[in-house]
């Protein structure tokens, strides 16, 4: 039989509603109190962008539990605007304020969670505060943007110019709200620090996002971060600011006019209970936990996005502010809080992470070549586009995949992938691989299910499997798409039609088809790279080449399409 004791939980919704519950679930008999500081519990903060571009109409579907059904199912004792203010190790006890009453008390625990969460980063800059300056984080801030969106909107219906919007910061919220403010007819404008959106990403992977942002009219500022706001000063029996910003200051002196501004550049860890308590704190700022979610303190466990999880590419401690893991971490600490037996251990994280941006889902899993460079990893990479399902069959569309992985040991150690379709299920059968510590061999291997509506005999992830295979056993070697190739004889072997639209200067042409019967165009002691299309053609063309005595033969991974996007300033001829 289950044991009494008193779980206290920090923080009421992704990782504490999952300990709370699972605590439940093992322990009938244990006194489990919640304390949130905000008004609500256990409210999908992933669904918040989709509720103010009015995807989720009914407000109430983003609560997805509230104190009553937590008490009714669970038994949960569940206080909100209750916010703990500290935590006293040597007493097991918190300090807590009910921010209705204001009365302080204090609470014993015999175990303690912490899922405080993060807040987003707010630059200290000129305007901040505006009343049309905003963060989306919770419900509040949900429901502050909302309003505002809904009354530009309805403005902008009576005639035109549409209303403006700049959305600072091109991470996954800066996306999402991006691309919701212009499904509400505003003009958006993203503002983005980096050259690129998605930072962990390639830059020839996100430069496609880019391409669908700006079909969407949605204007890119790249390379420019925010310093400030131009203000007026506001009616004050209007709003609670005394001031609304303007315009956007950029640090290049651009200014950017507006009538509201997301910002969405990133988030900060809630350590400062931890901090007060003298928890451990980790390299990047969260919270130290072992593989049950304990602090070092063995009585107070910590989950989510305060704190820090093994990232798996690199065996190394990472801040991963997503909810899967802030669900599993929570449901694993409440497991472990809650009974006395040995609960399954967290296991590391590779940062699974999808959006979508109007017609195209992004994601991306593990080591991107770009983050192996910045942790110093090995890595080489293969690039391939296939359809998300057989070409013969109605509305097949392609998915752009890169896959990373170990070029000694042949372990997979990442994937980024785009497309209009069937993405996510790529991006996720990688994943499963990549936690199981697999290799392209095995990847190459994977029995996938297929009929011809759902992908293809040969599913895409075969595809970069068998390339990445190819190139790991001598039969053909990739270059990058932003590869430098002076002084390389090149080969584009695309159609007459295809090259008409440019070919990389000092390029040969010759189709595909033709090769065998042109060879003597070419000279086969010069290093030479082989350009089509997507890659594919290229590397049925380096096979040609390397059994005719060409001895320094290389496909361009990804082809022009992912050249032009990797250099996009190169000059065509
Ligand atoms: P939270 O879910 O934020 O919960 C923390 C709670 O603790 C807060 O309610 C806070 O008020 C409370 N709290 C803090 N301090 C105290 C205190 N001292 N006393 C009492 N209460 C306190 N992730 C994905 O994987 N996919 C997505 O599509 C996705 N979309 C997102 C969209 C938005 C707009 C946002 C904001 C986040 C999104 N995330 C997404 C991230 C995901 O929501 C978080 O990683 C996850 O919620 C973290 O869970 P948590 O329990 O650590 O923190």
């Amino acid at each position: 039989m289950s044991q009494p004791r008193r779980i206290l939980i920090v923080g009421g919704v992704a990782g504490g509603a999952s300990a709370a519950t699972r605590a439940r679930r093992l322990n009938e008999h244990a006194d489990i109190v919640i304390f949130e500081k905000d008004d609500y519990v256990s409210f999908a903060n992933c669904g918040l962008p989709y509720h103010i571009g009015g995807e989720i109409k009914d407000r109430s579907k983003l609560l997805v539990a509230t104190p009553q059904s937590l008490f009714a199912r669970y038994r949960l004792d569940v206080r909100v605007r209750t916010e703990v203010l500290s935590i006293d190790r040597q007493n097991k006890t918190i300090s807590v304020v009910n921010h209705n009453t204001k009365v302080e008390s204090t609470e014993r625990y015999d175990q303690l969670i912490l899922a405080p969460g993060a807040s987003p980063i707010v630059p200290d800059a000129h305007g901040i505060g505006s009343n049309n300056v905003l963060s989306l984080r919770n419900v509040a801030d949900t429901d502050r943007i909302k309003k505002q969106v809904d009354a530009m909107s309805s403005q902008g219906a009576q005639g035109p110019p549409p209303q403006q919007a700049v959305v600072v910061g091109g991470g996954f919220i800066g996306l999402e709200m991006a691309e919701q403010l212009a499904d509400r007819g505003l003009a958006v404008t993203l503002v983005e620090r980096n050259p690129q959106v998605l930072p962990l990403m390639d830059f020839e992977m996100a430069a496609m996002l880019h391409e669908e942002l700006q079909a969407h009219d949605v204007k890119l500022v790249f390379g420019d971060g925010l310093v400030g706001f131009e203000t007026t000063p506001t009616d004050t029996s209007q709003s609670d600011s005394t001031e609304t910003a303007t315009a956007a200051v950029l640090a290049s002196g651009q200014t950017l006019k507006a009538d509201l501004f997301i910002l969405g550049i990133g988030v900060r860890p809630n350590v400062a209970l931890a901090q007060q308590a003298h928890l451990d704190l980790g390299a990047t700022g969260g919270i130290t936990v072992n593989e049950h979610l304990q602090t070092n303190d063995p009585n107070i466990y910590a989950v989510g996005d305060a704190v820090e999880y093994v990232y798996r590419p690199t065996e190394t401690a990472m801040r991963i502010a997503l909810a899967g893991p802030a669900n599993r971490a929570g449901r694993i600490a409440g497991e472990h809080a809650a009974s006395d037996a040995a609960n399954i251990p967290m296991t590391a994280v590779l940062g699974t992470s999808v959006v979508r941006v109007f017609g195209l889902t992004a994601g991306l899993t593990g080591l991107s070549a770009n983050t192996a460079k910045r942790f110093g990893v090995n890595v080489a990479s293969v690039t391939i586009v296939a359809n998300h399902h057989v070409g013969y069959y109605p509305g097949a569309k392609p998915i752009t995949l890169k896959l990373t992985y170990d070029p000694d040991t042949q372990r997979v150690l990442g994937a980024q992938a785009i497309g209009a379709a069937g993405v996510d299920k790529r991006l996720d059968v990688i994943a499963t691989l990549i936690q199981l510590g697999g290799t392209l061999e095995q990847l190459a291997g994977l029995d996938l299910c297929y009929a011809p509506p759902f992908g293809s005999a040969k599913d895409p992830i075969h595809m970069a499997a068998f390339t990445a295979l190819n190139a790991v056993h001598g039969l053909a070697k990739f270059l990058d798409a932003d590869a430098d190739l002076s002084g390389m004889q090149i080969l584009d072997v695309r159609t007459a039609a295809e090259i008409a639209r440019g070919m990389l200067a000092g390029a040969i042409h010759i189709p595909v088809d033709d090769l065998r019967d042109q060879l003597d165009k070419l000279a086969p002691e010069k290093p030479t790279v082989v350009v089509c299309a997507s890659g594919l053609r290229g590397y049925v063309a380096s096979r040609v080449l390397m059994q005719n005595g060409f001895t320094d033969v290389a496909d361009l991974s990804g082809g022009m399409m992912m050249r032009r996007r990797a250099k996009p300033n190169e000059t065509l001829v």
